[in-house]
């Protein structure tokens, strides 16, 4: 098989990979290398079926030795096999680099031989580019569960990301569709991995010029939809996940069936991104918005409302918290304020240390008002004209085609009021159903 039709069937198999982001890493350009990574991310691009990808991102083999259900490179396809040579990968991200064709590279692997035997040829690839080529661009390597701590170490030597895929959300998730994988496979390299980000910090500290491991942290994915693990239990096991691992990020891949399984949903099936939305959403409050997973879901309420982000779903939950006076209200508590994000939130505290604001000053700071001012006073008064009525209030926290949906389905028949104890008619699957023309 000559290179390109390797590129071509490694890159198409590399798809399902969703970790792409930002770089997260700043390193100037120095004499004598080649490359620069930025922290405002490596390219991106957005593939025909929605996925964020990365312009090189690619698997070194995807042949493996393992038989995860739900993989289009599990040992019981029936599908051509490809692998680079390590130098043929790093020549070939050098080639597209000078071209300008790519800012980074994303290596990932199905597991040939064995674990270490997979980790050796990515750190030899590796090796070659940031040695012999040169290269000092971004480089994202996925961590073979099962190598060796010592390979591990090398790989974190090279990369500037590391990952370790959890999967599936749960044990029995995985025991049922990949048998070859624990929990304990995949948390005890995170858990090497983030002993080493802690002991590299600190030797950073006492040495400036010491190595780096894996200088933009570790991250994780996580496929949503091939099992029965509810928005609950996923939400939870992230919050875990950043607490205990000191992960930068955690990545939703809404599953597309690409195997016959009794056990997954049939080929056809759209992949549920609604949810994977939601999901985003939530991840986002959980990092930069203070909230605990347990406020957004809980026992009783275990899947994302299909009408309303997490965060207005939760104000509308919360009513009797609002509203607050802007002029007075904590930085946390502001930003618990739909329509009200982080640098909003952080420029109303700079601005009242010379003002009193005004609902217009709000607005000149890029507060959403459609939705804030439901929840706001400013010198405590509501925003003239402001009538809270449940109705009003619910149609200002959707989205148009939510608003759509929500009149399609919900009340089809007659001009009732919205209210916010009703309970959804559709579920999230049936809104991606909308969304998608299949209801
Ligand atoms: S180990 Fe990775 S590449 Fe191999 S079958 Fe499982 S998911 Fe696919």
């Amino acid at each position: 098989m000559d290179l390109f039709d390797k590129l071509k069937l490694l890159s198409d198999a590399a798809k399902y990979d969703v970790a792409c982001t930002s770089s997260g890493v700043d390193r100037k350009a120095q004499k004598g290398q080649i490359g620069s990574a930025v922290s405002c991310g490596i390219c991106h691009s957005f593939a025909g079926d929605g996925r964020c990808i990365s312009l090189l991102k690619v698997l070194m083999t995807n042949a493996c030795i393992y038989d995860c259900k739900y993989c289009v490179n599990r040992r019981s396809n029936d599908t051509p096999r490809a692998g680079f040579t390590p130098r043929e990968l790093a020549e070939l991200t050098i080639q597209f680099y000078r071209r300008n064709y790519i800012e980074g590279l994303f290596l990932s692997s199905g597991v040939q031989k064995n674990p270490d035997y997979t980790c050796e040829q990515m750190i030899e690839a590796l090796r070659l580019l940031r040695e012999e080529y040169h290269f000092a661009g971004y480089i994202h390597a996925k961590a073979i569960p099962g190598a060796d701590d010592k390979l591990l170490q090398q790989l974190g030597m090279l990369a500037d990301r590391m990952s370790v895929n959890i999967e599936l959300p749960s044990q029995q998730s995985l025991k049922l569709l990949a048998p070859d994988k624990s929990k304990q496979s995949i948390f005890t390299p995170m858990g090497f991995i983030r002993n080493q980000l802690r002991e590299n910090a600190s030797d950073l500290v006492k040495y400036h010029h010491a190595p780096k491991f894996a200088p933009a942290g570790q991250s994780t994915q996580m496929i949503i939809g091939a099992t029965p693990d509810t928005d609950y239990q996923i939400l939870n096991l992230t919050e875990g996940l950043y607490q205990k691992y000191k992960l930068k990020r955690v990545f939703y891949s809404a599953y597309l069936p690409v195997n016959e399984s009794a056990l997954l949903p049939p080929i056809g099936t759209k992949p549920p991104l609604l949810r994977e939305h939601r999901l985003y959403q939530a991840d986002w409050l959980l990092r930069f918005y203070g909230f605990k997973a347990k406020e957004l879901l809980d026992e009783q309420h275990q899947s994302f409302h299909p009408y309303l982000d997490p965060k207005c779903n939760w104000a509308l939950n919360h009513l009797d918290l609002f509203p607050v006076e802007v002029n007075k209200a904590s930085y946390e508590t502001l930003l618990r304020v739909p329509g009200i994000g982080v640098k909003g939130a952080k420029k109303i505290i700079t601005a009242r240390r010379t003002t009193s604001l005004t609902f217009q000053d709000l607005k000149r700071l890029g507060v959403v008002l459609k939705r804030a001012q439901y929840f706001l006073l400013c010198k405590g008064k509501m925003m003239e004209g402001v009538k809270v009525s449940e109705d009003m209030v619910l149609r200002s926290m959707m989205s148009d085609s939510a608003k759509s949906l929500y009149y399609q389905y919900q009340m089809p028949q007659s001009m009732e009021q919205l209210s916010f104890f009703e309970q959804p008619k559709l579920t999230q699957e049936d809104v991606q159903k909308c969304l998608t023309g299949q209801l």
